[in-house]
């Protein structure tokens, strides 16, 4: 089963990869792709980490590698007034945020924790989320070419991209067409329209640290009034112990190793002791609290109000890090000290990712942890890591998140396995839940058992009523089924968009 250049283990190879740079290369694509009935399987960076990376989701597809694909179209005409980049899909989170930190420093995005070398499109197009909101949300205006070969622009881009309203009016006039395009396989995207953030006079991060996992439901629910009161604007990312830890480590022991010394074994038992005196808890959330100076403190005072019997509240700002290390750092030769400045150098970047920089820690981590610290990011796919995800949408009631976490616990045990799990509050009424099995992928038995293991999950969820908001791309036959009307549509609309079935088949669709 084991498959080289996949996290997940399953890759189907394409018959070869084609990298294009304009949209009428990728029109030609189509009418041969057409003509010699091969499908294209189009990806942005192809980084879709534990839901298919680069894998196509059948066998025999021409890969369609659009990251040469990266220009911002409107570099000069982005402001204040109208913070929206039009990108094409090739474009990263780390290029656009050079480019803003360069050219407008008061703009930012909804960065996600995937690294700097994913893409913005891709990501979107996946429904993926970042610390601000849904990915879904950032895009509209998109120019497609679908699988007739024909060009398609979404909303008020379809009047010309010379239109006053191109690039400004997300809805347009008529029916929305900009939702066919997400987690669907109608055709290329080929550039969009993408929000971008002023920001505010005053942002923070907000980390709660439970005090005790039972209560686990009731943070679910102030945070949700809290959501829904608009005093929590950005996603609240709540944590497991394991997925929490897991992050700190990389960051903690390369501090103990280049700071202070230690050898890397040394360092892997302090980081141990730092985690357990640092981060204790079972659950952790990081939010961003943003506004101007009164409604900051006025928001960061109702949520200590609301929650601080039960959980520690950390306000976090840049400045307070700054003195905290430089203080504990300076004294790290006593090992609280040691332990504080450890813990700050890991988590500073992952405070940022709340404050829209978005970092390549949570990459790194894992690279480390298979003992591949050198590798480079977007080489994860070609190291032992293994990551399958299982992520729920879930109703944004404490009680039942805690139920079925606790159900997915259990199933996971009984796979030798333990759940990182990340509860993403997006919406005033509905979570989603980012859980991953992480694996050792050179041993065959240990990958067979990881995906066992989410197949269980997968079924726990669906006779629940539940659902995965976003699948693996092995996973496809599971969440599709011909029975099913909403399927049965979506069938008959690739009919309209690509009647030769020849882009992406079989994701998001029936085969
Ligand atoms: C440690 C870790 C942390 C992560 N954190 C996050 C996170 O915070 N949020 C999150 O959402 N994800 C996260 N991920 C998952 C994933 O890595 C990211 O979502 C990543 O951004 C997806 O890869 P990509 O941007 O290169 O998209 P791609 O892989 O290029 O695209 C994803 C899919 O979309 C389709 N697609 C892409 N481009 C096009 C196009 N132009 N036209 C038509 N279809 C297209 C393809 O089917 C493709 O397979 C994480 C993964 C790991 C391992």
């Amino acid at each position: 089963m084991t498959a080289p250049g996949n996290v997940t283990g399953v890759h189907h190879t394409p018959v070869k990869a084609i990298s294009p740079t304009t949209v009428p290369e990728i029109q030609s694509l189509i009418r041969r792709a057409r003509q010699d009935k091969i499908p294209l399987y189009p990806i942005s960076k192809g980084h879709n980490w534990g839901y298919g990376s680069d894998s196509p989701v059948t066998e025999g597809n021409i890969l369609v590698d659009l990251s040469g694909m990266n220009r911002i179209l409107n570099a000069e005409a982005i402001s204040l007034a109208n913070p929206i980049a039009v990108i094409e899909p090739g474009v990263t989170q780390g290029q656009l945020h050079a480019f803003l930190a360069e050219h407008y420093p008061d703009l930012t995005f909804n960065v996600t924790g995937a690294g700097c070398e994913t893409s913005l499109i891709g990501c979107a197009l996946d429904r993926g989320v970042g610390y601000f909101g849904p990915r879904r949300e950032d895009l509209f205006g998109l120019e497609i070419v679908t699988g007739t070969g024909e060009i398609l622009k979404t909303g008020f881009r379809r009047l010309g991209e010379d239109s006053p309203l191109a690039h400004l009016h997300p809805e347009g006039l008529g029916p929305s067409l900009d939702g066919l395009f997400f987690q669907g396989n109608f055709g290329i995207v080929t550039s969009a329209c993408m929000r971008l953030r002023p920001r505010r006079p005053r942002e923070v991060a907000v980390s709660l640290s439970l005090h005790h996992s039972e209560n686990l439901g009731e943070l679910v629910n102030q945070l949700a009034q809290l959501k829904r009161d608009g005093l929590l604007t950005s996603v609240t990312h709540v944590g497991n112990r394991a997925r929490n830890h897991s992050t700190l480590t990389y960051g903690i022991a390369h501090y103990l190793e280049n700071s202070c010394a230690f050898s890397p074994a040394q360092s892997l038992v302090e980081s141990e002791r730092v985690l357990n005196l640092v981060a204790p808890s079972e659950w952790t959330s990081l939010a961003a609290v943003t506004g101007n100076r009164g409604q900051v403190s006025s928001a960061l005072r109702e949520i200590r109000r609301r929650v601080g019997s039960l959980a520690r509240v950390l306000v976090i700002t840049d400045r307070l890090l700054d003195l905290g290390f430089a203080v504990s750092h300076a004294l790290r030769f006593i090992p609280s000290a040691r332990a504080v400045a450890a813990a700050i150098h890991a988590m500073r970047p992952l405070h940022r990712l709340a404050l829209g920089t978005p970092t390549d820690i949570p990459i790194q981590n894992l690279l480390w942890k298979v003992g591949h610290p050198s590798l480079d990011v977007d080489q994860l796919d070609y190291s032992s890591c293994g990551v399958l995800f299982v992520s729920p949408a879930l109703p944004l009631n404490g009680a039942f998140v805690t139920e079925v976490i606790a159900g997915m616990e259990r199933i996971a045990k009984d796979y030798g396995h333990c759940l990182y799990v990340t509860l993403n509050i997006e919406t005033a009424t509905s979570l989603v839940a980012v859980i991953n099995l992480l694996f050792d992928r050179d041993d065959n038995a240990k990958v067979e058992i990881a995906h066992r293991c989410a197949d269980a999950l997968l079924a726990f969820l669906q006779e629940r009523g539940l659902s995965p908001y976003r699948a693996r791309v092995d996973m496809m036959e599971k969440i599709v089924s011909p029975h099913d009307p909403h399927w049965q549509t979506v069938r008959k609309l690739k009919d309209v968009f690509d009647p030769d079935n020849i882009i992406a088949p079989g994701r998001y669709n029936l085969p």
